[in-house]
């Protein structure tokens, strides 16, 4: 399956100059929706792994299913304020914009081996601070999976040492 004919790019979104991929045109399609999560699961299935963890809120999308796929548990990363535990947390910069994220402070274990999940990598910001977030906690980073990657934004450069898999690069 090509994946890129389900990825509508919006021109001008949210700023001008940026050329959006929304993958709402993929979620939206069952068949196309069940095959990349699949196609996730077969990238990191030789993966040791306890624990998903992803970033609101296209991160969930993600995520939740490529855990339930893998027989693993789900830890959301949620922008601040949103969480009702304890929690730490982190500022950071977006490709549009700054934000702080948070994590339930037990939600991992130390030791516990952590697949972080999300719907696209641009410059690698709210992974590098949800790396820290786990790291924080004692979580051991196994990978970083995505469905979509911005080569020309490099985010990868941000993710030294971390196994990095995407089902399309642009
Ligand atoms: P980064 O922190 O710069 O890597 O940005 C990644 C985050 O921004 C992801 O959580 C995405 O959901 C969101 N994002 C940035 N650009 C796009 C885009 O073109 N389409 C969809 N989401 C985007």
């Amino acid at each position: 399956m090509n994946f890129k004919d389900y990825i509508r790019v919006i021109p001008d979104f949210p700023q001008p100059g940026i050329r959006f991929k929304d993958i709402t045109t993929l979620l939206k399609d069952g068949p196309a929706y069940r095959a990349a999560i699949d196609s996730l699961k077969e990238l990191v299935k030789e993966k040791e792994i306890d624990l998903i963890a992803g970033p609101e809120a296209r991160g969930f999308v993600i995520g939740a299913p490529l855990a339930i796929a893998l027989g693993v548990g789900f830890v959301p990363i949620r922008k601040s304020g949103k969480l009702p535990g304890s929690t730490v947390e982190a500022a950071y910069d977006l490709e549009y914009g700054k934000d702080r994220l948070a994590i339930h402070s037990d939600s991992i274990q130390p030791g516990q081996k952590i697949l972080i999940a999300d719907d696209l990598l641009a410059t690698g910001g709210t992974i590098a601070t949800s790396i820290d977030l786990i790291t924080q906690l004692g979580g051991d980073i196994v990978g970083a999976a995505f469905l979509i990657e911005l080569g020309y934004l490099s985010g990868r450069d941000k993710l030294q040492g971390i196994d990095v898999v995407s089902l399309m690069t642009y």
